[in-house]
């Protein structure tokens, strides 16, 4: 199973800036990733294509959306629909990430919709899942990550091929705050989402790639992708400069 590096622009650049960061990444890694890695960007989505023109064609690049509405099309004012994606070069797109959970309130049955839609559609489908301070503090980290999965998987057939589904463990309170999980904390959460693909996928399980995000940085990746369960990082904040996500991607 290939390790997937992937970054996550979130509400930044416009569409020359994502072009000379993707420019600045591509000089930097291409001919020197290891075979076992692949590369994902999720970009805004004015920016999707700018990126697929600099990366389209290589074979170990894929391209994201960050969102999308669960419909072909129709009257869904300032949404996005999983074939339009598909027309920009995505083959990918982010669900429930914590960011659209938490300030754009979405809940697991909606996020459980775009995965299945999604997937439906041709997309493989990240799902992101992860636990508040609060829900951490209050000793509910699996009962959260449990719920998130349940609700994101719900209608997932269980024939799926592995590599269409990802599963990106990002705790909230590690997201964009410098302060990353501990690497047993990881590795306990990772066990338990490993634990609960394997009641849902009890084939598959363990081809599914399972993504730690949370503050990773050029500094701690190459610890935390050697983490058991651990098969590739999501990346926000150190994913905007190329530079920086380059040493991420060959770390
Ligand atoms: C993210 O946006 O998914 C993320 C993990 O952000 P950061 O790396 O900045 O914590």
């Amino acid at each position: 199973m290939k390790k997937l590096m992937a970054a996550n622009w979130k509400m930044f650049k416009t569409r020359s800036e994502a072009e000379e960061t993707a420019r600045t990444l591509l000089s930097k890694i291409d001919g020197k990733i290891p075979e076992d890695r692949e590369v994902l960007v999720a970009a805004p989505f004015t920016s999707l294509c700018a990126v697929d023109s600099v990366f389209g064609g290589k074979p170990w690049f894929h391209l994201s959306g960050e969102n999308m509405y669960p419909a072909e099309e129709g009257a869904f004012t300032g949404e996005i629909s999983p074939h339009m994606l598909k027309d920009c070069g995505c083959g990918f797109c982010l669900a429930g990430h914590s960011e659209r959970r938490h300030v754009m309130g979405e809940t697991s049955e909606f996020v459980g919709e775009k995965v299945s839609f999604g997937l439906k559609s041709g997309l493989s489908m990240i799902l992101c899942i992860g636990e508040t301070i609060e829900e951490r503090k209050a000793g509910k980290v699996q009962q959260v990550i449990d719920e998130q999965l349940e609700k994101g998987l719900a209608d997932v057939p269980a024939q799926i091929l592995p590599e269409r589904i990802v599963v990106a463990y990002e705790p909230v309170w590690a997201i964009g705050t410098g302060e990353v999980a501990g690497p047993e904390e990881i590795v306990e959460a990772h066990t338990f989402v490993r634990k609960k693909l394997e009641k849902i996928f009890p084939e598959k399980f363990n081809e599914i790639r399972v993504l730690y995000g949370g503050s990773v940085k050029p500094g701690n990746c190459a610890e935390i992708i050697t983490l058991d369960n651990v098969d590739g990082v999501l990346v926000g904040g150190a994913s905007l400069d190329g530079e920086s996500f380059s040493q991420i991607v060959l770390a």
